[in-house]
């Protein structure tokens, strides 16, 4: 069977494709380098319980850009399926435009879940990321906390990317999941298919 390609229309066979080359870092990067700039990194290690295994400096997914991330290819090529086929669609349906920029703010940090004192967030391993919004082809943000109940373009547009998201996450958590969540999308890459 012929490797996932990023900029491919989603089939019946996508995500078991994503599946292979999430399971094989090597497959990651060169999936990855279809539309992703970044940049290969050694692993982290950090202490027992943190560190990012098959590490990138990311600084885009295909159109659009990203400060410069640290995360783990798995993250980095669920996010340029989710620009891909979900991002870059619901800008062009709700704005009429592209997009140019995906406003995160972060991805790697070696903390434990909020609100539990021994459990490790996934963000200990760079496994999830988390998006406050966006920037248009025009350069007019939409944020999550100031648009979430924003214009209809703007509330259509974010709960089609936070569903689109759940198509490449495994859990994704939003405004209408806590208050914790009111102004980003938590992104993980594991998890029991939480949509919210
Ligand atoms: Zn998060």
């Amino acid at each position: 069977m012929k490797e996932l390609v990023v900029t491919d229309p989603v089939t019946p066979l996508t995500h078991f494709k994503l599946r292979r080359v999430l399971n094989e870092p090597e497959a990651c990067l060169r999936v990855l380098s279809q539309t992703g700039q970044f940049s290969a990194m050694d692993p982290l290690v950090d202490g027992e319980r943190c560190g990012i295994a098959n590490r990138v400096s990311l600084s885009g997914v295909g159109s659009s850009k990203l400060r410069p991330l640290e995360t783990a290819c798995e993250t980095a090529l669920r996010l340029a399926m989710w620009d891909q086929h979900g991002v870059q669609p619901a800008g062009q349906t709700h704005f009429g435009q592209a997009i140019r920029e995906l406003r995160h703010i972060g991805s790697y940090n070696c903390r434990a879940i909020r609100g539990a004192t021994n459990r490790m967030s996934t963000h200990a391993t760079a496994a999830s990321i988390d998006i406050r919004g966006v920037v248009l082809a025009d350069g007019t943000s939409v944020d999550l906390l100031s648009d979430w109940n924003g214009s209809v373009a703007q509330q259509g547009f974010l709960r089609d990317v936070r569903d689109a998201g759940c198509q490449w996450f495994s859990t994704v958590l939003g405004p209408e999941y806590n208050a914790l969540h009111a102004d980003h999308f938590h992104f993980q890459n594991q998890g029991w298919g939480t949509c919210r």
